[in-house]
């Protein structure tokens, strides 16, 4: 046998199995298609943004949260509807996770040496219903570090088990099949593919050298979701999102291929909630790009304008921040824009300096950094945008400025093949929202929320900018963004129990499989169900790996 366990797939979840089993004794072949850059996958690129339930961050920030609060509001979002089948182990992860969150995440982290920011996030605030999607509170804690910080230990953890001969590394080994012996698994194989020496997250040759096969007790997946693959996007993109985008943006690297399923699949694993999915609508082109298409996320503060691509106003709750894919939903369903694929942020520049964040650990330099004096100066005394939205705004492709609404929308109308949009009807209901801000009080859901925001410290203190006039020049110059949807997350995936054991279509575990991750739908083949709330996507991969690698060791041991 080459080792106890191998793991497909080095990223977080990967990692994490791996730090279970050689902190345990057992001997580990981790594989992965990338080169040994690319270590830590799609998580060192993240935000680093985690979902904890009534932390210490959110009681010093006046935030009262609770453990029935936080599984109402998953409930809410997920909306499990296939509980007698493929939701069926969705929901049981579901509630250990809210569980995990509310308990002994954050304390097995510290212990893994994660530290995060003192203020947290409201990230997904919902579709304006009690018991609908959202977060009723904010729960977003930024790891200091971003998804540098997350991955860190973790790494850390495998190149250390390397040293002492526990662990091996077989970078640039590209599994194609699980190896199935009687029933049980037995070992993967596939193709070595040739050097490459390309830096992280920039796409690698697939060139074929050698066969290979590696043989263990047992083999944990952990290779990731479908968003590179726009193709596979599309194919399973669901009808009740309407039609699917003709062009998109990559908000993941071209190693997230979504081959891992078909190859849990083959072994015998069922796939469930194919159908599910996490895409944004505020993605923006990277003008830097790393990987093919490479997309970034505004997360975006609540007082942008929303417009659609014929220069509508999007009803609530389509506002920013609040209903992902609610507002997907929205953009593809409704007839005469579904045709376009992007729609427009308007704000002003008094906004894009205080509510505009970008997801992804370059694009948060000073927080992946850990430069604390950098993150108080620049994101909470500082005057103008921070660096990078700076940098958006002078070179991102998708970003014009005017000092007046007329300038503004001839160069809006200048980003796309035809000129859609008329300055008259924008400006009517530009005007029509200034009017509401006379008053704390006024009738428009949008500026309602904006007030309701600022009540959290967090957010008025570093997220959301006083509530003003877009036509006050003062506030200005005017922003125009246009904006694409980026995908990024596969919800849906191989159906696994609590111990990350994969089941097959009998619903009895395939011996010797195991899937965490995204490829796994963050434990159980889905364990959102329908909508995320944000932050949980880190959180899935360390407790479906650690849950992996725990029973995985269990099963190997002696
Ligand atoms: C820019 C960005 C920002 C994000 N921000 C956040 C955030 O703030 N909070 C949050 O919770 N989540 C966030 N996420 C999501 C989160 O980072 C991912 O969902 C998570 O890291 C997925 O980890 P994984 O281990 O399941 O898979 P991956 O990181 O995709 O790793 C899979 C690995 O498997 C390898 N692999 C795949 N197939 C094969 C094969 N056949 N043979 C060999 N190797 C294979 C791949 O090369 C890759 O290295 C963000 C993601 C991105 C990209």
């Amino acid at each position: 046998m080459d080792a106890d366990v191998i793991i497909v797939g080095a990223g977080l979840a990967g990692l994490t199995a791996a730090h279970e089993l050689t902190s345990r004794g057992r001997r580990v072949a981790l594989v992965d298609q990338e080169n040994a850059a690319n270590l830590g996958g799609q998580a060192f690129w993240s935000f680093g943004g985690l979902f904890f339930v009534d932390s210490p961050e959110q009681r010093r920030m006046g935030v009262h949260d609770s453990l029935e609060l936080a599984w109402s509001d998953w409930l809410g979002s997920a909306r499990f509807d296939r509980e007698q089948d493929e939701d069926g182990w969705a929901k049981r992860w579901a509630r250990a996770y809210v569980e995990f969150a509310a308990g002994e995440k954050r304390s097995w982290l510290l212990s893994h040496g994660l530290a995060f920011l003192p203020t947290v996030g409201w990230a997904e605030r919902g579709d304006l219903r009690a018991d609908g999607h959202g977060n009723s509170v904010p729960r977003f804690h930024v790891t200091w570090g971003t998804g540098t910080g997350v991955v860190e230990p973790f790494v850390r953890y495998a190149k250390q088990a390397a040293a002492s001969g526990l662990l091996t590394f077989h970078h640039r080994h590209r599994v194609d099949d699980v190896v199935v012996t009687g029933g049980t698994a037995s070992g993967v194989r596939g193709k070595v593919l040739a050097e490459d020496d390309s830096a992280r997250g920039v796409k690698s040759n697939r060139d074929e050298i050698a066969d290979f096969e590696l043989s263990a007790q047992a083999v944990i997946l952990t290779t990731g979701g479908i968003g590179a693959d726009h193709d596979l996007v599309r194919r399973h993109w669901p009808e009740r999102l309407g039609t699917a985008p003709k062009t998109m943006v990559s908000g993941v690297p071209a190693y997230v291929d979504g081959r891992g399923l078909e190859i849990g699949r083959r072994a015998g694993g069922r796939l469930v909630n194919s159908d599910r999915m996490w895409h944004y609508t505020e993605g923006i082109q990277n003008w830097n790009p790393v990987w093919p298409g490479h997309g970034i996320r505004i997360l975006p503060g609540p007082s942008s304008m929303w417009f659609d691509a014929l220069g509508r106003r999007l009803p609530s709750p389509c506002l920013p921040g609040y209903d992902t894919l609610g507002t997907l939903k929205y953009l593809r369903t409704t007839p005469d824009i579904a045709e376009y694929d992007h729609s427009w942020f308007v704000l002003t520049q008094k906004i894009v300096e205080k509510e505009f964040a970008l997801s992804g650990s370059e694009q948060n330099p000073d927080i992946t950094a850990k430069d604390r004096k950098s993150v108080l100066r620049e994101r909470v005394l500082g005057k103008g945008a921070p660096a990078p939205v700076d940098a958006f705004l002078k070179r991102g492709a998708d970003f014009v400025v005017a000092g007046n609404l007329t300038d503004l929308v001839r160069k809006m109308n200048s980003l796309t093949a035809e000129p859609l949009l008329d300055p008259d009807l924008l400006r009517r209901q530009i005007e029509a929202r200034d009017l509401q801000m006379a008053n704390p009080y006024n009738k428009d859901a949008q500026v309602q929320g904006i007030r309701n925001a600022r009540r959290f410290l967090g957010d008025r203190l570093g997220r959301v900018a006083s509530p003003h006039r877009l036509l006050d020049p003062s506030c200005g110059p005017l922003i125009g963004v246009k904006l694409h949807i980026l995908t990024r997350k596969t919800l849906g995936g191989i159906q696994t129990d609590l111990d990350s054991r994969v089941l097959g279509d009998d619903g009895a575990p395939v011996p010797g499989l195991y899937a965490a991750g995204e490829v796994a739908g963050f434990g159980g083949g889905g364990v959102h169900g329908y909508n995320a709330l944000e932050g949980t996507f880190l959180g899935g991969c360390l407790f479906s790996g650690r849950a992996a690698g725990r029973a995985a060791a269990a099963a190997t041991a002696g």
